[in-house]
C-alpha cells in the first residue's frame, strides 16, 4: 500500500521571544518521498521541523496536513496520527537499554535489527552508552518501527560511518512515508536523486527545486 500524504508551511512564522526565526516560510513535503531541507547553522531548518511536528508554536500563518489546517493541533496529537519527530539531540531514553528503547516502538522489533545490523549487540547497552552516531541508528530504527506517515529527522547521519549514512539514507528513501530530512549540505548519496530540496537562509526560503538542480 502506497501512504499519499503531504505537509505544509504556509506563511509561517516562528518566534523565540524577540527573535523571529521564521519569516513566513511557505513549503510542501509531498509523500511518498524525500524532501531536504537544506541551511547553515541557525537557518531555521530545525524550527521548520517542529513547526511541522508542533513542537513550537506559530506567530503566524498555518501547518497544513493532508489539507486540514493542523496548526493548533498539539504536538502529541500529531504524533498519535503519524507524525514521528526524531530531534538531532535526546531521541533515545538514555537510561533504558537498546532493548527496551525497541520494544517501546514495536514489541517486535526484528525489522529494526535487519535495518541496522550493528544494533544487534548493542542490545542490553543502556542508550546514553551508546556513541552518537549509534544512538542515531537507535533513534530512526524507533521512527521505523512506528511505522509513521510523516518522518522528521534532524542531521539524521550525524555521527555516522559513511557507509551507516548511505544506509541511513537509502532507508529513509525507501519508506513508504512523506520524510522530511534537515541537513547543512546535501548527503552524497542524493546528488543527482529525485528528492525535492528547500534551502533556508536566516529564516527565509531562497531556493527550491530538485536535488538534481543543485549546483
Ligand atoms: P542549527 O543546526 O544550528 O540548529 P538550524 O538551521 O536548525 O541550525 P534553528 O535551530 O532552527 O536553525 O535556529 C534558527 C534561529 O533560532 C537561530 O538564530 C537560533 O539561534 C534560534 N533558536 C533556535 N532555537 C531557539 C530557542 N529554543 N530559543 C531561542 N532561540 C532559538
Amino acid at each position: 500500500m502506497t501512504v499519499t500524504t503531504a505537509i505544509s508551511l504556509r506563511h509561517a512564522r516562528v518566534r523565540y521571544g524577540p527573535l523571529e526565526a521564521l519569516h513566513g516560510v511557505s513549503l510542501t513535503a509531498p509523500g511518498p518521498g524525500l524532501t531536504v531541507l537544506l541551511g547553515r547553522n541557525g537557518a531555521g531548518r530545525t524550527t521548520v521541523l517542529r513547526a511541522l511536528a508542533g513542537t513550537v508554536p506559530l506567530s503566524g500563518g498555518a501547518v497544513v496536513w493532508d489539507g486540514a489546517d493542523v496548526t493548533r493541533v498539539p504536538a502529541y496529537e500529531r504524533a498519535r496520527r503519524g507524525l514521528c519527530l526524531v530531534p538531532e539531540r535526546r531521541a533515545v531514553f538514555g537510561t533504558l537499554t537498546v532493548r527496551e528503547n525497541l520494544e517501546l516502538a514495536a514489541p517486535d522489533f526484528t525489522y529494526a535489527l535487519d535495518a541496522y545490523p550493528p544494533l544487534e549487540p548493542l542490545l542490553p547497552r543502556r542508550a546514553d552508552t551508546l556513541s552518537g552516531g549509534e544512538q542515531r541508528m537507535l533513534a530512526l530504527s524507533r521512527a521505523l518501527l512506528a511505522r509513521a506517515r510523516v518522518v522528521l529527522a534532524d542531521e539524521p547521519a550525524q555521527g555516522m560511518s559513511p557507509a551507516v549514512a548511505a544506509r541511513t539514507y537509502q532507508l529513509l528513501s525507501g519508506l513508504d512515508a512523506c520524510v522530511v530530512v534537515a541537513e547543512q549540505r546535501l548527503p552524497p548519496g542524493l546528488r543527482g536523486a529525485a528528492a525535492l530540496v528547500y534551502e533556508l537562509r536566516r529564516g527565509s526560503l531562497v531556493f527550491s527545486g530538485e536535488a538534481a538542480e543543485l549546483t
